[in-house]
């Protein structure tokens, strides 16, 4: 069975920068279950996979833009530390979800400066070029239940 919208694949998967070092990896643990046409991976590796078969392996490269997207100047913020009340004591690194005019995204504080903090809007992986291999473990019609939920059930998905 090839890999169309609607159904259920499991893949292993390595995620490289471009100075070949692994970012992130399946590599040793569960596969990666994932419904195709659902959004859940970055649109190149969608469109690469789309009609390969269980079995298949395959390199891909994904430019920024089929990726997590080009850097926005605009998501670099500066806001007074009492914007960001109840979230305890502030350090470097900590996330956030805030309203944007694109909806909800996750801002890292990238610096403190007195009672300003310096947030970042942008995904840490944006304008940068995704090298993947995958192996295609399987694939198989999703059932009502999961495009129901909106994620796979049992292995490397959901246990409920
Ligand atoms: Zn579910």
């Amino acid at each position: 069975m090839e890999i169309a919208a609607y159904r259920v694949v499991l893949i292993h998967y390595t995620l490289k920068d471009e100075g070949g070092a692994v970012l992130d990896s399946s590599a040793g643990g569960e596969p990666l279950a994932y419904i195709q046409g659902h959004g859940n991976l970055v649109p190149g590796l969608e469109k690469a996979l789309e009609g390969k078969q269980g079995g298949h392996t395959l390199a891909v490269t994904v430019a920024p833009a089929d990726g997590y997207g080009t850097r926005d100047e605009s998501l670099m913020q500066r806001v007074p530390k009492r914007a960001l009340q109840g979230s305890g004591e502030i350090r470097k690194g900590m996330q956030f979800q805030a309203r944007t005019e694109a909806g909800m995204r996750l801002f890292t504080v990238t610096g403190i400066a007195g009672d300003m903090v310096s947030l970042d809007g942008n995904h840490p992986l944006a304008d940068q070029t995704l090298y993947f291999d995958i192996e295609v473990v399987s694939v198989r019609e999703a059932t009502t239940e999961e495009l129901e939920h909106g994620h796979v059930h049992g292995v490397g998905g959901h246990h409920h």
